[in-house]
């Protein structure tokens, strides 16, 4: 299998990629905000716990988050791989993913990050507020959270990655189609 984590903080485009990525490598895209966002709109009871926590660009408790992961997993049988799209945000989720991945005789391949400038991301975001429709983007107040919340928790999990040999920085600013031909670039020299 195919596993690759895209990483990056909010705004960094991993959305925007995920879709090309998925297409090209035939490839499950798995994204932690968006199955949240689907609870939300179905009012259940994830969906009722997340919310408080997104609205205020804090993250989704650990527990909560992984074993939503492990369920959306499990969902799919003989993938040929899966693109993790927001997730593990924080040390003890990646833990928890090897550990699951690994019951699954399977690993994650790379970690592909995403790098983009914290201005490029704020100015990213407000604009997507336009066409999102996401609370959390259209709130000064709630990005900056999340660009903090993203240095602190986050960005640690790059270590966890470098430590095992399978990290690759990709330079998040450029067209899009650029950006997707550094990844695919990454990908091949990796596989
Ligand atoms: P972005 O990457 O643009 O911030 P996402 O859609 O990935 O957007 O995430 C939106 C929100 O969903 C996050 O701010 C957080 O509250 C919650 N969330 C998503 N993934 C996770 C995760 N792995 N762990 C905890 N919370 C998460």
């Amino acid at each position: 299998m195919l596993n690759i984590v895209l990483f990056g903080p909010p705004g960094a485009g991993k959305g925007t990629q995920s879709e090309r990525l998925i297409e090209k490598y035939n490839l499950v895209h798995l994204s932690t905000g968006d199955v949240f966002r689907a609870n939300i709109k179905g009012e259940t009871e994830l969906g009722k716990l997340a919310k408080s926590y997104m609205d205020a660009g804090q993250l989704v408790p650990d527990a909560v988050t992984i074993d939503m992961l492990r369920s959306e997993v499990a969902k799919h049988s003989d993938p040929k791989g899966f693109i993790f799209d927001g997730f593990p945000r924080t040390n003890a989720q990646a833990q928890a993913l090897d550990e699951f991945l690994s019951s699954l005789n399977t690993s994650i391949s790379l970690m592909l990050a995403l790098e983009v400038e914290e201005q490029e991301l704020k100015t990213r975001l407000l604009k997507r507020a336009e066409v999102s429709g996401r609370a959390d983007d259209a709130d000064p107040a709630v990005i900056e959270k999340r660009i903090s919340v993203y240095n602190q928790e986050t960005a640690p999990v790059k270590a966890f990655y470098q430590a095992q040999e399978k990290f690759v920085a990709i330079d998040g600013i450029g067209s899009i189609d650029d950006i997707t031909q550094r990844l695919f670039a990454a990908i091949d020299t990796t596989i």
